[in-house]
């Protein structure tokens, strides 16, 4: 087979989310529990596989590459996958090579990324409050991820923020994030909290959702409806005091599956049609099958030939469990 990556509800797949690594060096509440048991390094894709893995999905058609994780930049030699990627978007084949971090590491490789041709990164950052990104993190320091986003922003990188909405966490600060990001000329966009993987805390204490969050920012601020779009699910809105886009991700209180174009692939290889579904399909086996890629491109497209229509998450009071049992960090967001 060859050509585009059509699934059976007539949506092209053209974005592919890999999560590079399940390792972390923070433990944020709402992702991980403190005492994370982690891959055994053995069933981990090596660089060279992953390289493998991301060119078969950009020979059909996918135009968009996001490295996840965990802590993507945590991986080690991590630039080098991303160098040898980026002969794609000198080809023309891809349109964005891209990254989402915790921010911890883009001190060391803001400028690497930058030159390798990264135009665009998310950063995910729940508060502005020390003793809040501690309590939040468990592990992370504010101070190395501003610095890394000062890096970055003098490297010349477009920075979109991610904040999880955490009611009774952050809900008192989304004025003062929005400020900052203006002023700052970053992106911002809430998400909702989804019931991935088993926590130790109770999920239901910490959702808040969008809406409650846009209700409160139309206190303050003047918001307008904007077509922009990213290729993700946020959709946009523009702050006219600052002139700064916000985004809202509602997984939970808006479905948006209709018009969704990605995959997710894990660390070990495993292709995820839906990230809020539990199928998945095993690419590592025919990657390490024949070096020719025949077997790969057959389970790429049977994969996608079985992707969901949608996802069903749903947080509420009879299910207390998560309701996808694997953990974000798996799957990268
Ligand atoms: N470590 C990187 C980071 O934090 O940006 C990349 C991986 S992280 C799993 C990707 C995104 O998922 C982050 O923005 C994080 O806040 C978000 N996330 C993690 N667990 C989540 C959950 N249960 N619900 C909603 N978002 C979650
Ligand atoms: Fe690590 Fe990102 Fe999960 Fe936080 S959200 S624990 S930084 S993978």
């Amino acid at each position: 087979m060859d050509g585009p990556l059509i699934d059976p509800h007539g949506r092209a797949i053209t974005y592919l989310r890999v999560s590079v690594t399940d390792r972390c060096d923070f433990r944020c509440v709402y992702c991980m529990a403190e005492d994370m048991t982690f891959l055994p390094k053995a069933d981990v894709l090596t660089l060279e596989e992953l390289d493998r893995v991301c060119s078969a999905f950009v020979e059909r058609g996918v135009r968009k590459l996001r490295m996840t994780g965990g802590e993507p930049l945590v991986r080690r030699n991590i630039m080098s996958l991303f160098r040898s990627l980026s002969r794609h978007l000198e080809s023309g084949a891809l349109d964005e090579l891209t990254v989402t971090t915790n921010g911890s590491q883009l001190g060391r490789f803001a400028n690497e990324l930058a030159d390798i041709g990264v135009k665009r990164i998310n950063v995910s950052l729940d508060t502005l409050d020390n003793d809040k990104f501690t309590a939040i993190t468990r592990w992370g320091r504010l101070e190395q991820v501003r610095d890394g986003l000062a890096a970055a922003k003098a490297a010349g990188l477009a920075i979109k923020i991610n904040t999880v909405a955490l009611r009774g966490v952050n809900d008192d600060e989304f004025d003062r994030l929005v400020r900052w990001c203006g002023d700052e000329g970053f992106d911002l966009t809430f998400i909702e909290v989804m019931p991935m993987g088993e926590i130790g805390e109770t999920r239901l204490d910490q959702y808040m959702p969008l809406s409650m969050v846009r209700a409160k920012l139309n206190e303050s601020w003047t918001l307008t409806d904007i077509d922009y779009a990213t290729g993700g699910p946020a959709r946009y809105v523009r702050v006219e005091e600052t002139g700064g886009r916000i985004g809202f991700i509602t997984p939970l209180t808006h479905n948006f599956c209709e018009s969704c174009n990605r995959v997710r692939l894990t660390c070990t290889g495993t292709l995820y049609m839906c990230l809020g579904q539990e199928d998945a399909a095993d690419l590592r086996t025919p990657l390490r099958a024949d070096d020719n890629g025949a077997a790969l491109m057959d389970s790429i497209d049977e994969a996608i030939g079985r992707k969901p229509k949608g996802h069903d998450f749903i947080i509420d009071r009879r299910r207390r469990g998560p309701a996808v049992s694997r953990h974000m960090s798996v799957t990268g967001g």
